[in-house]
């Protein structure tokens, strides 16, 4: 069975030995300066496509709408210089065209567009029987089938490339992400399309450049084929995600770095294991921080009663009872009571600073 990179490469993509499928450049085509220092400066990287954004979907009114089609002679000569393949998203069918006209090898459909099944048809119908790749965005909602469908309504027009790109999903909830990266989704989708190329985007489901690099390997470590980076010259003066863009020397540090070990895993039967208990521990560890934020809320209640009616803060003996509770609780679940002792007490100290 091809991988997802035997996918990439019988694409004519390239495909670098021993590297992840990486697709680099500028969240939006700004000048054709920063468009070609931003290409020259990932030169020599394993990079197989330049993307950058030339319509730029935006919240709210009022931010950088991007240069629009004026940025499609830059790219082109960012692609003689560098010799990098190019990739743009698209949103309506005059997009398609236009970055068809400019021969752009490879089209994304992004997560705006992808939850909007009036936008999709109109777009599949645009594409159907092109012999560019598509990468799919996965909607901003975290809605499995309403991805699936986008696929499906893409696969019946007749696109033949298809490729997925995980990138986040909406939340509501606080959380260290600017969009969540709902692993079970992606997980989900190649349930249900097994052999399409996966990519994920850490740069948005990050939204910092910082968290950025334990995002990519944990795709990598779920067989993600490929990585969406959004590098940029000056990510400083970015117009749009400024704080999620590399420099292209932040990039080639963390290539450098990730551990891709797709070609050397045992085999896939233990690679596929070894992810789902992965991603069923990730989900353990945020429970663990739901339950303690909700325990560290009720010991904050307490501490206010206990000033209202004036008593006092450390109840020696409560807490003696509490302790005893839980070892002996933890030694029935095969848990050390110096373990549980030790987690307690820390749990208590931090109670008491903040009830003090
Ligand atoms: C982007 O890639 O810059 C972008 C707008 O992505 P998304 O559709 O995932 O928000
Ligand atoms: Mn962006």
């Amino acid at each position: 069975m091809p991988t997802g990179l035997d996918i990439l490469r019988t694409w004519g993509l390239p495909v670098f030995d021993g590297s992840p499928f990486i697709i680099a450049g500028p969240c939006s085509a700004e000048s054709r300066q920063q468009i070609l220092e931003t290409a020259l400066a990932l030169q020599g990287l394993p990079v197989s496509l330049f993307r950058a954004g030339l319509w730029k979907p935006r919240t709210r009114p009022g931010g950088f709408e991007g240069v629009g089609e004026t940025a499609l002679s830059w790219l082109q000569e960012a692609r003689e210089k560098t010799g990098l393949r190019l990739a743009v998203e698209i949103a309506t069918p005059r997009q398609v065209e236009l970055a068809l006209q400019a021969k752009i090898d490879v089209l994304w459909i992004g997560a705006r567009t992808s939850g909007n099944p009036f936008a999709v048809k109109e777009l599949a119908q645009a594409l159907a029987g092109i012999d560019q790749p598509v990468l799919v965005k996965n909607p901003l909602s975290p809605d499995l089938n309403l991805w699936i469908g986008t696929m499906e309504r893409l696969l019946n027009a007749g696109v033949r490339k298809l490729g997925v790109i995980l990138r986040g999903f909406g939340h509501s909830a606080p959380s260290k992400w600017r969009y969540e990266p709902e692993w079970n989704l992606g997980v989900g989708l190649r349930n249900h399309f097994p052999d399409l190329p996966y990519i994920c985007d850490p740069s948005h489901i990050a939204g910092k450049a910082e968290l950025i690099p334990q995002i990519c390997q944990q795709a990598l470590d779920l067989d993600f084929h490929g990585l969406m980076i959004e590098t940029h010259c000056n990510p400083a003066a970015a117009l749009s995600d400024p704080d999620q863009q590399l420099t292209p020397s932040q990039l080639a540090d963390l290539l450098s770095r990730l551990v891709f070990k797709h070609l050397s895993a045992p085999t896939d039967e233990t690679r596929k294991l070894l992810a789902s208990f992965r991603l069923e521990i990730d989900n353990l560890d945020e429970e663990l921080l739901r339950v303690l934020a909700r325990r560290q809320q009720l010991v904050a209640q307490i501490g206010e009663l206990k000033r209202e009616q004036g008593l006092t803060i450390l109840q020696a003996e409560r807490w003696r009872q509490v302790l005893a509770k839980a070892q002996a609780s933890g030694q029935e679940l095969g848990l050390s009571p110096s373990l549980v002792a030790d987690i307690f007490n820390r749990i208590h100290e931090e109670s008491l600073s903040r009830q003090q």
